[in-house]
């Protein structure tokens, strides 16, 4: 097997929510080589090959895949996180099964950020409450978080606001997206 182990070193709730699980695995072999046939095979997925990073995004969950190790944030408990260490695993070894007759990608797509999300949102901002939050500030960090959409802003609904689809690749740090 190509990847043998992944052993989590790290497991603890996230900075920005409490409720979730942010984890630090390490492999047992350096994948680098990898990772761009992972990025041509795996959805919701973006190569940076500056810093030689895969991301991929799993619903509301956040996968970092480096050479050695990889990064999780947002997991649902322990159970989710060390399911989607496993994803990872068999993802490594059938892909590296199949690199032969797959063709590397290096493509790389900016993630929206949070100020992108509330710059869609009326400006100056109303902070009318309507939907559920506080601030549009905080209704923005919601749609990064895949936890809310923009269309449940109901300014957007009457004209105030840019309703145009946004693509969200949410990453580590919801303010510069890097
Ligand atoms: S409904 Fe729209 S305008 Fe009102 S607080 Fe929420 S995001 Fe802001």
């Amino acid at each position: 097997m190509y990847l043998e182990r992944i052993a989590v070193t790290f497991m603890d709730s996230c900075l920005t929510d409490a409720l979730k699980l942010r984890a630090t695995a390490e492999f047992s072999r350096d994948i680098g080589t990898l990772l761009p046939y992972l990025n041509a095979v795996l959805e919701q997925a973006s190569y940076d090959e500056r810093a030689d990073c895969l991301t991929v995004i799993k619903g509301t969950r956040v996968i970092e895949i480096y050479p050695g190790w990889m990064t999780i944030a947002r997991a649902v408990n322990a159970t989710d996180a060390f399911g989607l260490i496993q994803w990872v695993k068999d993802q490594v070894n059938e892909t590296h099964l199949r690199r032969d007759e797959l063709k590397p990608s290096l493509r790389y797509q900016r993630r929206a950020t949070v100020m992108d999300i509330f710059n869609r949102l009326p400006q100056p901002a109303v902070n009318c409450g309507d939907c559920g939050e506080p601030t549009c500030m905080s209704f923005a960090a919601r749609v990064w978080l895949g936890e809310e959409t923009l269309a449940n802003c109901t300014r957007i609904h009457r004209g105030a606001a840019r309703a145009e689809p946004i693509e969200i690749r949410r990453s580590t740090d919801p303010e510069t997206g890097a």
